[in-house]
């Protein structure tokens, strides 16, 4: 007998951690912007994996090239080559106009391999003093969830009982060039930052910042690494969310969509004279760059590079602007949007972003809270105008309810 979802929910209580809270649907299978439940309930995905989903779910072509992928190779570790990784990293290259390509698997794996390749450059190439080298990044960040990670988090949720902490990061106000200017030194390797702030809020700085960060850095002769895990790859209606600006980083920071949603494919694209610091033995991983995460990887890449799925998130977006801003006053208080990603600030009398979160669930949209009443929309850059449009008619019930 199949268990039903308050059965499945119930018994994880005792043998799941509880590190998150997840909302009471249990999705058994899914397709393009649609997940389906284990009692066959519909609900629009209006979050698309924070990103992971960029492509939908099961994308045809991704699964198509996971599959044939399966059937010939899955792992041979760097130990020796193999025959898919040339591809994805020449072609990952191309795409962000860098040059190296360091394949790791999840996002925070990627921001841990920046920290240790950009102190590494500063001793190497920049002349930092051993083991002085400092990384700025901004207040409200966030870069995942390892020690050295949560070292530089300014929430103490995700910082509280997991001292001690990496020295080494130095904190200023995000959107802020004159803070960042006083904390960059001759001992600073590098700046590291979201181009815009999702969990956070979706908060996007105010244009002039990423071009001001990259003057900076270069006049200081530091790394401007850019995170793009969650705001690259189609999300902001082109590749990069740097591009609003024309800014191009030293290292830029890729995963979640990378994989598809079908396998954890995360990377640091960067210079060769940056990337190009590390030697055989210094860094790795056994699942890095693996054949299976190589060839969905590529894949990837060829959706982005016909430039469709950057177009779709950048006409789809301006919807989503345009019907979040006639709920501005109908029960939201505010908004940032770019292309298809949102930050949705509910009054707070209507409900906390949890409550507004479960209220939408029974209304058949899944999205999720960040923090106080704020929720933020990300869906799947392949959603249909007519999918947007029922999930802010869904979103306006549940405000004026
Ligand atoms: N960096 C950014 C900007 C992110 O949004 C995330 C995840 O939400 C991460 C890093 C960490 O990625 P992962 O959860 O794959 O470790």
């Amino acid at each position: 007998r199949t268990r039903s979802s308050a059965e499945l929910i119930r018994a994880e209580e005792p043998v799941l951690a509880h590190n998150y809270h997840p909302l009471p649907v249990v999705v058994a299978r899914a397709e393009g912007t649609w997940v389906e439940d284990v009692e066959g309930r519909r609900y629009l995905d209006m979050l698309a994996g924070y990103s992971a989903l960029n492509f939908g779910h099961r994308n045809p072509v991704l699964i198509e090239a996971a599959h044939r992928q399966l059937d010939r190779l899955t792992l041979t570790s760097r130990a020796f080559h193999n025959d898919q990784l040339a591809e994805f990293a020449e072609s990952l290259a191309e795409l962000t106009g860098l040059d190296m390509v360091l394949p790791m698997n999840t996002g925070a794996e990627a921001v841990e391999s920046a920290i240790k390749v950009a102190r590494k450059w500063a001793y190497e190439v920049k002349g930092v003093p051993a083991d002085r080298a400092t990384i700025v990044v901004a207040a409200d960040n966030f870069h995942g969830r390892t020690t050295t990670i949560v070292s530089f988090s300014t929430d103490e949720t995700a910082r509280s009982g997991f001292g001690p902490f990496t020295p080494g990061f130095r904190i200023v106000p995000y959107n802020d060039l004159a803070a960042l200017e006083a904390a960059v030194d001759e001992t600073t390797a590098a700046v590291l930052i979201e181009p815009i702030q999702g969990e956070a809020g979706v908060i996007i700085p105010d244009e002039g910042y990423l071009t001001g960060v990259r003057e900076l850095t270069r006049r200081a002769g530091c790394l401007f690494v850019a995170d793009e895990i969650q705001s690259g790859l189609g999300r902001t209606g082109t590749t990069l969310a740097v591009e609003h600006e024309g800014v191009v980083p030293d290292v830029l920071l890729l995963g979640k969509a990378l994989g598809g949603g079908i396998v954890p494919v995360s990377a640091v694209v960067a210079r060769r004279d940056v990337l190009g610091v590390l030697r055989p033995g210094e860094h790795g991983s056994t699942f890095g760059g693996n054949p299976l995460a190589a060839a969905v990887g590529s894949a990837v890449v060829d959706l982005l590079r016909t430039g469709e799925f950057q177009r779709r998130a950048a006409e789809a977006g301006v919807a989503l602007r345009d019907g979040l801003a006639s709920l501005v006053g109908k029960g939201v208080v505010g908004f940032r949007a770019r292309g298809l990603w949102a930050g949705v600030d509910v009054d707070p009398a209507i409900g906390t972003g949890r409550e507004i979160s479960e209220r939408l669930m029974r209304e058949g949209v899944l999205v999720k809270d960040t923090h106080g009443s704020t929720i933020r929309l990300a869906p799947p850059l392949t959603v249909t105008d007519e999918e947007l449009r029922s999930a802010l008619e869904a979103l306006e019930k549940v405000l004026m309810a």
